[in-house]
């Protein structure tokens, strides 16, 4: 069995992502393998013990572990350049695991305002419900962050660049005001993609990804992973996952793991392909506003310039006519198919404010950027040529 290899250090990313984590069984199988099982058998009674003591390394029930899930980690580990991981099965449970598993009752969290909608449930509504506190605060302002701190304050959440207005937070601020509170610092870097922003680095404690979006970036299964110290994982994470059981399936964590391998390829075209779509858009006569984090014209560019390294594929634009605007663009396209998704190899469209941030009212969609001519684009794979027709036929309804 290999694990990372010695010189892994030294390899290029693109190389890792083909060959970090790699458990080749006796067999000398050149793919990684699927070990679609439940669980696993002792040769002797006290060989049973021994593992349950943790004092022999081995499988004993896939909710724990499982040699497939154990090549996922690893790779994602190597990617993020984090100590560890722990693979869930979703972005939610991954996201819930992080935050519970830091909190008990009296405890306190504050938390960026423009998070995804089941985050945003998760700190506001479901904590309280255990007596932990939350603050939410507009990310961009670090005084906010600050003056929400309280003496029981634990851990920080944050997404970044933000979903659906694609604000950007700087985290190593934001990192910097948590320790000094002594709370932890969790992102969500589903946007950014492990390629194009390392939260790690610049100072989070706890980084999670719902890998549903680019890690599989097929629209195929679902999937998430947090990454961390080895410390953080042990103290708020192992534990847990491992009673309460969001594991994830040994055959979505193969999918996964295979998507690793075209990552860096599938994410910069799709990249590039968004950067020219936002050159073309923000140049025409129907679209009031285009947000691209790759673009010179962000109002953020000072900070992206300095903890992205890339744009990201998605972009926010702004309709004439607000809400009746929005859903004739919408219908009018025939390629980019409306969808609540992202990240996928299809480009997929959707409109905020009526679905993936209906339940919040006006006024807290205002606080969010989230306006009803807004809408949100995810570019996939197809030739750009074709997504750019594609826009402008659409925009000609709008
Ligand atoms: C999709 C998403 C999630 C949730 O992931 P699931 O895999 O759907 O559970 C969390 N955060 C962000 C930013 C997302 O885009």
């Amino acid at each position: 069995m290999t694990h990372r290899s010695p010189l892994a250090q030294k390899l290029h990313l693109d190389t890792r992502l083909v060959h970090d984590g790699q458990l080749r069984s006796p067999f000398g199988e050149t793919s990684e393998a699927l070990f679609l099982t439940q669980g696993f058998i002792y040769d002797t009674a006290e060989s049973a013990e021994a593992r349950f003591l943790n004092e022999e390394p081995g499988y004993s029930y896939t909710r724990y572990s499982n040699p497939t899930t154990t090549m996922f980690e690893e790779r994602m580990a190597s990617l993020e350049g984090a100590e560890t991981g722990r693979a869930t099965a979703t972005g939610m449970a991954a996201v819930t695991a992080a935050m519970m598993g830091q909190v008990k009752a009296g405890d306190h969290v504050v938390a960026a305002r423009a998070l995804f909608g089941s985050c945003r449930w998760v700190v506001e509504d479901l904590l309280p419900r255990f007596g932990v506190g939350c603050t939410l605060v507009d990310g961009s302002n670090l005084d906010e962050w600050r003056q929400a701190v309280t003496p029981a304050t634990k851990a920080f959440l944050l997404e970044t660049p933000s979903n659906p207005s694609l604000e950007i937070i700087d985290i190593a601020a934001v990192a910097e005001i948590a320790h000094a509170a002594g709370a932890t610092l969790t992102v969500d870097n589903v946007f950014a993609t492990p390629l194009f922003q390392r939260p790690l680095a610049l100072g989070a404690d706890c980084v999670v990804y719902s890998a549903t979006k680019h890690i599989d970036g097929q629209g195929r299964c679902l999937g998430g992973i947090i990454l961390a110290s080895v410390d953080f994982i042990e103290t708020h994470v192992q534990q847990f996952l491992r009673m309460t059981g969001p594991s994830i399936s040994p055959f979505n964590a193969w999918v996964l793991l295979k998507g690793l391998e075209t990552l860096p390829i599938r994410v910069e075209r799709q990249t590039a392909t968004a950067g020219f779509l936002a050159d073309y858009l923000a140049g025409h006569d129907k679209v009031a506003r285009l947000t691209y984090p790759g673009r010179a014209d962000h109002p953020q560019a000072d900070l992206i310039a300095r903890q992205m390294t890339g744009g990201s594929t998605m972009l926010a634009l702004e309709v004439e006519n607000g809400r009746a605007g929005a859903f004739r663009f919408l219908n009018a396209l025939a390629l980019i198919r409306i969808s609540n998704n992202l990240g996928d190899a299809k480009s997929l469209v959707t409109h905020p404010a009526t679905t993936t941030h209906q339940r919040f009212t006006e006024e807290q969609r205002a606080e969010m950027g989230i306006r009803d001519g807004l809408v949100r684009l995810s570019i996939g794979l197809e030739h750009r040529d074709d997504l750019m027709a594609d826009l402008e036929r659409a925009l000609a309804e709008v």
